[in-house]
């Protein structure tokens, strides 16, 4: 089937629309369980794109919308401002690293990496140094869909290749290969060696260093140790650039810990959220800095001001679920919850062999089976959907994020199906 179905008029994303299979049509939602409005039922193994971290139609999170609705449901923060900003501030403040104490909220998480982008460029510009104007990343890396994000996303991949001749020119190294626990290894030195080499060559000119923190995901699920943060840590101070965690994906206890700056004991000069932020109810993001940096920005001087201010930052209702949702988060102890689904993905998907497949990895709520080829996955989502489970594999990679209140028979039929499929090849 086409999308001829569907008609035209909705743009899907990622996609050929011509070749689109028919797009699964959800009726209601509620825990881990999508229902389909014919009436089939399947469970999210994917949490949509990673961010419904309590489920669907949580009791907790609509009453938070409907008090707020009833209030207020949407005020500008250009000179005006309203109790959900001040107190979603002030719990961002509380619950990431020690020394993060000024947030700036925008509405996605792209945007989110983008103001971190401009915060550390006009970072220097105040400091009298604007020739530090690029961006050093990480090979496989994935921060945003906007110029700006793609910039600083693998430069190699398929989906932003065709922009490259018009993207600022940033400076890329292939992610380290040290893994997750490892630490004092010949590998961790060689990750951080062309850290060294890279800042000794081109610190002067560079601004940041930006990545996502002990998980890369959407560029390819490479999961890498803690100390290369670290380490990163102490080479970024030696060689006066920023460091820019992007935990849009990571953030809200994804690799099983609520940050995985946590991880490392490391603070980020700038720090992105998104994703799981509201829960998965709305759309927002929040790019979070020390006081070093936003000293930086503070004078008697507008010049020095920071120059950006996104129409809907702190919208009141995306305010409210973030203050919910980390309530939940503490109260209902998630990382007991993520710790069971670690173990439980650890049991079903290490050591899981099939000629087709190149390897398995866990991180916290995430679990992966990496494919040699990409060619492998044909079929997979509907195979998956015919019992029972809603996956989205890309590339080579088939994998779960799932909601973090998801039952444990749920799961193990997430990874049943996942391992089923990998069998028939
Ligand atoms: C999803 C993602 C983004 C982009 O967030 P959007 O809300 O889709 O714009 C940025 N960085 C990382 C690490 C992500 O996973």
């Amino acid at each position: 089937m086409t999308a001829a179905h569907s008609g035209q008029s909705l743009w899907f994303p990622y996609a050929q629309m011509r070749d689109l299979p028919e797009p699964l049509e959800v009726a209601r939602a509620r825990g881990a369980v999508l229902e389909l409005t014919d009436g089939r039922r399947l469970i999210d193994a994917i949490s949509s794109w990673w961010c419904v971290i309590h489920g669907y139609n949580h009791p907790v999170l609509n009453a938070a919308v409907t008090a707020q609705l009833e209030q207020v449901a949407h005020v500008m923060l250009g000179g005006l401002v309203h109790a959900p900003a001040r107190a979603a501030a002030e719990l961002l403040v509380r619950i990431t690293p020690e020394g993060l104490n000024h947030v700036f909220f925008a509405d996605s998480g792209s945007v989110g990496v983008e103001i971190a982008l401009k915060m550390a460029l006009q970072f220097w510009r105040n400091a009298g140094r604007p020739e530090k104007s690029r961006f050093l990343a990480l090979r496989k890396a994935y921060h945003g869909d906007t110029i700006g994000a793609m910039s600083v996303c693998d430069p190699d991949d398929g989906m932003h290749a065709l922009f490259r001749s018009v993207l600022p020119p940033q400076i890329f190294i292939d992610p380290p290969r040290a893994r997750p626990g490892e630490i004092a290894t010949a590998t961790l030195d060689q990750d951080l060696a062309r850290v060294e080499s890279v800042l000794r060559e081109h610190g002067h000119e560079i601004a940041a260093f930006i990545l996502e923190p002990l998980a890369q995901m959407a560029g390819g699920f490479v999961f890498y140790s803690e100390a290369f943060l670290t380490g990163a840590r102490d080479l970024c101070d030696r060689f006066d650039v920023l460091f820019i965690f992007d935990e849009v994906a990571t953030g809200f206890g994804r690799t099983g810990t609520l940050f995985a700056a946590n991880r490392a004991d490391v603070t980020p000069d700038i720090m992105v959220l998104g994703k799981a932020l509201t829960g998965g109810y709305s759309g927002h993001a929040a790019t979070v800095a020390t006081s070093r940096v936003f000293e930086q920005f503070f004078g008697d001087d507008t010049a020095r001001a920071f120059m950006h201010g996104p129409t809907f930052m702190a919208n009141p209702i995306a305010c409210a679920l973030m203050l919910a949702s980390a309530r939940l988060f503490e109260t209902e102890n998630y990382l007991a919850k993520i710790a069971r689904i670690e173990t439980i993905l650890q049991e079903e998907l290490l050591g899981f062999e099939h000629p087709a497949i190149q390897g398995t990895r866990v991180l916290g709520a995430t679990g992966v089976i990496e494919m040699k080829s990409a060619a492998s996955l044909r079929g997979a989502r509907t195979f998956a959907a015919e019992r029972g489970v809603w996956l989205r594999p890309f590339d080579r990679y088939l994998y779960t994020m799932p909601a973090y209140i998801i039952e444990e028979s749920e799961l193990r039929q997430v990874t049943a199906a996942m391992k089923e499929f990998c069998r028939r090849i």
